[in-house]
């Protein structure tokens, strides 16, 4: 029995003896299937091949992402707190060394998902940390590829999680899609981990919206204006994504309102 890892989109499945016939993630609209077809690979050859980078980003949060790059290459975010820490996101490898590098800052006491591009082997990093609670927007429950009882199917506009941390569901890329709100972040300023719920593009004094960023399908207008009513309540000085070198350093709430003017206006509605 294996749990097969999807090579495109980097999600792991349900312990099974044959991989599934196809992968949901990438088989849906906002992803794809590679150029060689569904592929699939397991934990034991992805830890052959691949070493994750741990990175300190300001005091209290540290970025993790696998080297080489693999599957759709994002990041998860490590948020220290005094009463205890939360692994935002996810990244499938999942090895010896990251887990003891976050057993030194002081382990988990959850987890939280921004959307189900970013499911990777989440279900094994809770594993690793005695079962932590995941906190997946229940809009999205139909994506979640391993179903394990650590995984909680949250509603509503917010969710406090204590620690100044607080899920803001936005919606739009997913039904469920969900933002993390870090109030002690930014020396105090507050930082916003967005996902790519709120993209951050390569100018890092803008960011973008879409439904479909593998194929750039846009979001509707009233969609992208929500995002901007769901964050109003929350002051955030700098936006984290979760790729490589994709960071708005200030004025992040600012930045999100005139990106969503200048999208708004592009699409001539
Ligand atoms: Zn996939
Ligand atoms: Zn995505």
């Amino acid at each position: 029995m294996t749990n097969y890892i999807c090579v495109t989109c980097g999600c792991q499945y349900a312990e099974a003896v044959d991989p599934p016939d196809f992968c949901k993630i990438c088989a849906d609209e906002r992803q794809f299937v590679g150029f060689g077809g569904q592929q699939w690979t397991t934990l034991e050859a992805l830890r052959a091949s691949h070493h994750n980078h741990i990175e300190p980003m300001e005091p209290g949060l540290t970025r993790i992402g696998s080297e080489p790059t693999f599957a759709i290459g994002q990041h998860m975010f490590l948020v220290e707190g005094a009463g205890g820490n939360l692994l935002w996101d996810c990244i499938t490898l999942i090895d010896d060394e990251t887990i003891e590098a976050i057993r030194e800052r002081g382990g988990l006491s959850v987890m939280a998902l921004s959307h189900p591009h970013f499911l990777s082997s989440i279900i094994e990093w809770s594993r690793a940390f005695n079962g932590v609670p995941i906190y997946v927007n229940a809009a999205d429950r139909q994506w979640v590829t391993r179903s394990d009882p650590a995984i909680v199917f949250w509603e509503g506009a917010s969710r406090n999680l204590g620690e100044g941390l607080t899920l803001i569901h936005g919606g739009g890329h997913f039904d469920g899609g969900t933002m993390l709100h870090w109030a002690a972040g930014a020396e105090g300023r507050g930082v916003l981990l967005p996902g790519d719920i709120i993209q951050v593009v390569n100018d890092p004094h803008w960011v973008s919206f879409m439904y479909s960023y593998a194929n750039m399908i846009p979001l509707p207008a009233s969609k992208v204006g929500h995002l901007v009513d769901v964050v109003e309540p929350f002051e955030f000085e700098r936006i984290y994504s979760p790729w490589l070198g994709r960071i708005v350093a200030e004025d992040g709430k600012a930045v999100v309102r005139r990106s969503a003017k200048r999208y708004i206006d592009a699409m001539g509605v």
